[in-house]
């Protein structure tokens, strides 16, 4: 792993929280306490830092230590994303300064060579993440963001360089280099290098590669400039708005090419954002509901006019068939646009008798700015059932989509602008968890509605209470699908096919514990391994492919370990259960649809959300048995029966611990009903009458008809 990646520079002259006005005491303690961790690495390593010494070197007790961070996993999660946010912005600002693509690689070498990076605390601290990064999945993850990051910058600047065809091997190798030369001086007792001599070597070192490798532009070829994939900015104010900061990359997972880059959102683009949305907001809202909702149909009507070329790219964005992409992801979308359109004139309070001297009216009102954040999944369609409802009640947003599918929210911000939405009134802010959290932060936000993992709801959750925000959380799920005896059974094995395999299993409703009555189990089986052998995993831009790439390699291999895991504790396999690599998929992430039989609530498989084409089938004989096992779990997103006896039907859907059900059907979400979960999949509904309640705050007013007594 690569430690200019890896790791942030320590201790640079920016400093991550500095230029942060909105610290609020709750910032200033979580500071000291990860403050008070660096020291604890530094001074006595990894393994001797606990909880409890870190508190007392703090002076606060360890129950504070893990109200604010969990357990310690938490907070060097917490830490580790502290010091990579500095080498963030340290790298922020030296790339706004370089000008041309060699002075910017140049900035990202000075940025991470710093003198700061070889000062021994900060050696140390690094050295003690690096050899905990393979260990935790957590840190892991904020390693592989900052790597991204590196790789994208280095690759978007030597593009203008170097021949396309040695951009990927050149910026690999530049990030060796700079890795290479910080170690071997971390290392190094005698310190062999300083930042001068280190910053000199990689700068003579780049030269040499650059002067070996072909030119970027040829004079007599092509200008091969105009083969690097687009370059896009933040859409804030109804306009894109390049800073030339620095970016990431979004890859089809299907083929591994890089289909754009992408500006991150920083401090002042949100700042930006929000000051211009504030703008907007007024002017929005002080239209009639009818007015707001004559401009969001037209959007509705682009996003259909628009129906197959948005499809094209959210199936190269996310890997999804174009089967699926072309008549789901934007309809849905468009459907919620258009549904909200229409209840925008119909938004009201209600008048309150109190009496002929008196009576008292309510004035439903919009929040003012609001915050969506996405989920790689249906980045479109999570955008739309997001906005839609924000904007009819007269909000503004700020919307950031998933990292890895940031493509297809910017194509709906240029709707909204076509439509004729205000100016500032939907703005897509890009870039990593970091960006999200300057939303869930801002005093200027007055609610965030996340789509995303049971995580990531907590922490938006303790960020937004900040300054008391309001919060939807949408989150995951490993929900029950139960098939009773009675059962029509090729139903029942479509709507399990419904359930697991659509988007590739990529579905927080999906009904992956498929419970069976053990009377119909065989032939329920049977017909439904039949089905499963004849699905389609193919190139998802091609019509005939029923499942396509999973989001990325790396969720590929999340998703093959459980599929381990499931072998290992006992299921067995009944048809699935590796990665395709035939016809030409060996670049890309695909998994084959798998079904395992034999599963037990014991098994990881049957007990963490997948996300991912893995159906667990489970055996049951006794109604009110299922039903305590279908509940047996924290996620509470769906739920769906199947049976031919209704009052059975309605009868274990009311017992059933779950936001979102369906009675001989599975994962159909019309915009109609409200969509969301019970206990930890989320909290607040999206889609129906329900969002307006989450998109707006009541007024009262007590209206006094008569004269005013006082007893003074
Ligand atoms: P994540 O929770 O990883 O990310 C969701 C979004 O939150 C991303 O934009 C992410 O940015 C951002 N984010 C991450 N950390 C923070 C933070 N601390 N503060 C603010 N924002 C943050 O989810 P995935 O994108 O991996 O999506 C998969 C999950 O979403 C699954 O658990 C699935 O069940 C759930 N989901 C739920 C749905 C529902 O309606 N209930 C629907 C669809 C999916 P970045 O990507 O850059 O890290």
């Amino acid at each position: 792993m690569g430690r200019a990646n890896a790791q942030a520079q320590a201790f640079p002259a920016i400093d991550a929280a500095a230029p942060d006005r909105r610290r609020a005491p709750e910032d200033v303690r979580r500071r000291q306490l990860i403050d008070a961790t660096i020291d604890s690495l530094a001074e006595i390593g990894f393994n001797a830092s606990t909880l409890a010494q870190i508190a007392r070197r703090a002076g606060v007790s360890p129950g504070l230590v893990a109200h604010y961070f969990g357990d310690k996993d938490g907070l060097l999660e917490a830490t580790l994303r502290f010091l990579s946010l500095r080498l963030y912005r340290a790298t922020a600002a030296r790339l706004r300064e370089a000008r041309g693509p060699r002075a910017r690689v140049q900035a990202l070498i000075d940025a991470n060579l710093a003198p700061e990076e070889f000062d021994q605390r900060t050696s140390s601290v690094w050295l003690a993440f690096w050899g905990q990064v393979l260990h935790s999945e957590r840190l892991r993850r904020v390693q592989r963001v900052y790597q991204a990051r590196m790789l994208a910058n280095l690759r978007h600047d030597l593009r203008g360089l170097v021949a396309r065809g040695e951009v990927g091997r050149i910026a690999i190798t530049i990030a060796a280099v700079i890795d290479g030369l910080w170690l071997r001086s971390s290392l190094s007792a005698a310190g062999e290098t300083d930042s001068v001599s280190a910053r000199q070597v990689a700068a003579l070192f780049v030269d040499a590669q650059i002067a070996a490798a072909t030119p970027a532009v040829s004079l007599n070829g092509p200008d091969v400039m105009n083969a690097s994939p687009p370059r896009h900015a933040n859409h804030i104010g109804g306009q894109y708005r390049p800073t030339g900061g620095v970016s990431f990359e979004t890859r089809n997972p299907a083929t591994g090419e890089v289909l754009a880059e992408i500006e991150i959102a920083g401090e002042a683009e949100v700042d930006a954002a929000v000051a211009i949305a504030r703008k907007g907001q007024k002017l929005w809202a002080a239209k009639t509901g009818a007015e707001r909702g004559r401009i969001l149909k037209r959007a509705a009507e682009l996003l259909r006019a628009r129906n197959d070329e948005l499809a094209r790219l959210e199936t190269l964005d996310t890997g999804k068939p174009i089967q699926e992409t072309l008549v789901v992801d934007v309809a849905s979308g468009a459907d919620c646009i258009e549904y909200y359109a229409g209840l925008a004139a119909g938004l009201s309070g209600e008048h309150v008798d109190l009496g002929p001297t008196a009576f008292g009216y309510t004035r439903r009102e919009p929040l003012g700015i609001v915050a969506g954040i996405g989920a790689w999944n249906y980045p479109l369609q999570i955008a739309c059932w997001k906005s839609a409802p924000a904007l009819a009640c007269g909000n503004a947003m700020l919307f950031k989509p998933a990292e890895l599918t940031p493509l297809t929210a910017l194509k709906l911000a240029e709707i909204y602008a076509e439509a004729g939405v205000p100016e500032g009134v939907f703005n897509v802010v890009q870039g990593f968890a970091e960006t999200g959290r300057l939303l869930t932060r801002h005093p200027g936000i007055a609610k965030v509605s996340l789509t995303g993992e049971v995580g990531t709801g907590k922490k938006v959750m303790v960020d937004a209470a900040g300054t008391l925000k309001y919060v939807t959380l949408e989150l995951g799920g490993k929900s029950p699908l139960i098939v009773f005896d009675d059962a029509d059974l090729d139903d029942a094995v479509s709507g399990a096919l419904l359930a697991n395999f659509y988007s590739a299993g990529e579905v927080c409703s999906n009904g992956t514990r498929v419970f069976v009555h053990e009377k119909v189990r065989p032939a329920f089986l049977e017909k439904l391994v039949a089905r499963v052998e004849r699905m389609v995993v193919g190139d998802p831009l091609d019509p005939a492919t029923q499942v396509g790439a999973l989001i990325s390699p790396d969720h590929m291999e999340k998703v093959l370990s459980y599929i381990a895991k499931g072998k290992a504790e006992g299921a067995k396999l009944l048809v699935g259960g590796a990665r395709v690599t035939a016809n030409g998929l060996d670049k890309g992430a695909f998994v084959a649809p798998t079904v395992f039989d034999g599963c037990t609530e014991a098994m990881s498989i049957v007990r963490e959300e997948i996300f991912g084409p893995v159906m667990a089938v489970l055996s049951f004989t006794d109604e009110d048995e299922v039903i305590a096992r279908a509940n047996d779990t924290d996620f509470g997103l769906a739920a769906g029966v199947f049976t031919r006896d209704l009052a059975r039907g309605h009868r274990v859907i009311a017992r059933l611990e779950a936001g979102t059900c369906w009675i001989n059907h599975y994962n159909i979400t019309p915009i109609e009903l409200p969509f969301g979960g019970a206990k930890q999949s989320g909290l607040g509904r999206e889609n129906g009458k329900a969002a307006i309640e989450h998109y707006t705050q009541l007024k009262s007013v007590y209206v006094n008809l008569g004269r005013v007594e006082a007893p003074y």
